[in-house]
């Protein structure tokens, strides 16, 4: 990263534990010489740390407008599904929210449910399926728990739709 290069962050658009739309904000606690960037709810004031995904890349040229074009570039999907591991259920209930790219052939999100199956199942790191409400199995890998260990981050390999 060139010294001139800001970092923007991509707002979450919801809370992960009461689900309130856009009213997150941004915390900062400095630890030693770190800096560490919380995201804080504040209908319920839950917090989760922000990560690298929610990293805006902002071109120097286009500055700010990257961000509007980055957010209609991106779409949101929510739902209720069910996790497997080869033919079997993992996992019989889990919500998830899927965001995907214009221009990305992957797609990213996170899932929440039963706190001991998923530490479970991410400690494999093998791939899952992600069967959606609309009966579409996704491919999944979970990454890494959010604090409350319910929440998990997946990637996939491939989208649900565009
Ligand atoms: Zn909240």
């Amino acid at each position: 990263m060139s010294p001139d290069q800001s970092i923007a962050l991509r707002l979450p658009h919801q809370c992960p534990q009461c689900g309130q739309l856009a009213r997150v904000n941004l915390r900062t606690s400095v630890k030693a010489q770190t800096v560490v960037l919380k995201w804080c709810c504040a209908a319920c004031s839950y917090e989760w740390l922000v990560y690298g995904q929610d990293e805006v890349r902002l071109s120097r040229r286009a500055g700010i407008r990257d961000v509007a074009d980055f957010r209609e570039e991106a779409r949101y999907r929510r739902g209720h599904g069910s996790l497997m591991q080869g033919d079997a259920v993992a996992l019989d209930h889990v919500g998830y929210e899927i965001v995907e790219r214009r221009n990305s052939a992957n797609s990213t999100g996170h899932i929440r449910g039963d706190a001991k199956a998923l530490r479970w199942l991410g400690s494999t790191g093998r791939e899952l399926l992600l069967v959606l409400d609309n009966g579409k199995r996704l491919p999944i890998v979970l990454t890494h728990a959010r604090g409350d260990d319910l929440t998990w981050e997946f990637d996939s390999s491939e989208k649900a739709h565009w």
